[in-house]
């Protein structure tokens, strides 16, 4: 990291979604880039809310987004700051941008400037405004004005000369004047416009640097020109690759969900979902995957972004929401396992200390096995109510055998008539069991454990027992006689 900034500790970057939509996988990942950068620097991470386009925007999507964000644990040091409420401030700076001459006002219409778009398609050629309105002389600004007729604010981009981006994932970018257009700052409604909004916060929020999507890369070449223009710093910047789908198009809605909240509802962890995201176009350098939210922060750097695109890979993602469940403990899951307990109307409120205990020890015994905390109330189902669904598959490979109808209630009455309930006593009495009547302890094994928890996978048939108890698995193991299903 070259900058001055970052050396000196007073890195302040900022996150600055539009609230036209929730927020995506994409979003999410240039917040977090954001955060990891301003907390390794112990710098500002800043929250702005670019909601100028009144029509699109919406306070549920603002809510959506902030939601996202807390679920992430992408806490902010200022703002949320609203453009909304900033309206006076842009239009301002356009005038102090006529008053220096690097703006004028422009009465060419709406409607002339989309005959003149539309020629310019027809003839297969890139349309650029023309400057018609920059050559005006004063009198005939002064006749435009004694007529009272609309006007927006346009940039002067000076004729010669280029722009020149040193960006810190993309490198050296350079762009003639002569390419860029005179854009517009204010409309002819007096609404500014995303560059002049986007420069005026960057300038008064004192942004050092500007890490964002590299769908924007094409934008910073006239944002610089506004910057020139103030007379002020300009940020540094790192544009983030793209996130592609598997089949390589950009990512989107086509390849399933790109709501951060919808991840959270399908039962991913929020460190294994911020452990993925960083991975999506930044890598510490090592084959390091799996890294805790210090590690991330202690390793990020901008340098180490890649400049080809990320795929998102859920592959990837349900490993390491595996990895996550499996190394975390009971309590830090129990409040989410709770939820999708509750979401299944699996969930007692009333709960006594014993009950408590069993709740935790099986989240233990299960969270190895659990691809999403969905699957505690999913495949883990029988573990929280004796009204648990039997698989059919697993009914018919481990069930079939006649003879169980008649083994499993023996096995229930042998486990009962044992002194003890234990690991080992069970695994005796079921052994002893296959022994005596001369069949495989694993015909008896497997049909337990499809009984005891409806699936034919699942943790260690002696765990299983012990952690439902006596009663309770006898109880299942009889109910053997009473499935149809089976046969
Ligand atoms: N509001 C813009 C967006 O959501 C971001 C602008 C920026 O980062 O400069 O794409």
């Amino acid at each position: 990291m070259s900058s001055h900034a970052a050396k000196s500790g007073e890195v302040r970057v900022r996150f600055a979604p539009s609230p036209t939509g929730y927020l995506h996988v994409g979003g999410a990942r240039t917040a977090l880039f954001d955060w990891l950068f301003a907390r390794h620097y112990g710098g500002k991470f800043i929250l702005r809310i670019e909601d100028t386009d009144v029509e699109r925007s919406s306070p549920e999507m603002v809510e959506e987004i902030l939601e996202g964000m807390r679920w992430l644990g992408l806490d902010w040091d200022e703002g949320p700051f609203f453009q909304s409420e900033r309206t006076e401030h842009y239009r301002k700076a356009a005038r102090e941008l006529l008053e220096s001459g690097h703006a004028y006002y422009c009465y060419c219409t709406p409607e002339s400037l989309k005959e003149r778009r539309d020629l310019a398609m027809k003839e297969k050629r890139n349309y650029k405004y023309e400057g018609t309105c920059r050559r005006l002389t004063s009198a005939q600004i002064e006749v435009n004005e004694g007529r009272g007729l609309p006007r927006a604010v346009r940039f002067k981009v000076p004729e010669s000369g280029t722009v020149e981006i040193s960006d810190h994932v993309f490198g050296k970018i350079e762009v003639a004047h002569e390419q860029i257009e005179d854009f517009v700052l204010l409309n002819s409604k007096n609404h500014p416009t995303y560059h002049l909004s986007v420069v005026v916060d960057d300038m008064e929020m004192r942004i050092t640097h500007v890490v964002r999507g590299a769908d924007h890369v094409s934008n910073t070449p006239k944002q610089i020109l506004l910057y020139r223009a103030f007379g002020a710093e300009i940020p540094e910047f790192a544009h983030l690759p793209l996130i592609l789908g598997p089949d390589k198009a950009k990512l989107s809605k086509r390849h399933g969900t790109t709501s951060v909240t919808a991840y959270r509802d399908m039962g991913y962890l929020p460190e294994a979902f911020r452990n993925f995201l960083a991975l999506l176009g930044w890598s510490p350098g090592d084959n390091t995957e799996i890294m805790s939210t210090d590690e991330l922060i202690e390793r990020f750097s901008l340098d180490k972004i890649n400049q080809s695109n990320a795929v998102f890979d859920i592959q990837k993602l349900d490993w390491l929401n595996r990895q996550y469940i499996g190394a975390s403990t009971a309590e830090r899951l129990a409040p989410m396992v709770q939820k999708a307990l509750e979401s299944k109307h699996l969930w007692r409120d009333e709960f006594n200390e014993a009950e408590r205990e069993y709740f935790f020890a099986t989240i233990d015994m299960l969270k190895s096995r659990m691809h999403s905390i969905n699957d505690f109330a999913e495949s883990g189902q029988a573990f929280f109510t004796d009204v648990y669904e039997i698989d059919e598959a697993a009914a018919k490979k481990n069930l079939k055998d006649p003879a169980l109808k008649e083994l499993m209630p023996l096995l229930a009455s042998r486990l009962k008539a044992h002194d003890v309930f234990s690991l080992e006593s069970s695994e005796q009495a079921l052994r002893a069991l296959a022994e005596e009547k001369q069949v495989k302890a694993g015909l008896l094994i497997n049909a337990a454990r499809v009984l005891l928890t409806g699936r034919a996978v699942g943790p260690p048939l002696f765990h299983i027992m012990v952690q439902l108890g006596r009663e309770r698995t006898a109880t299942r193991l009889e109910r053997i006689s009473t499935l149809t299903f089976h046969q």
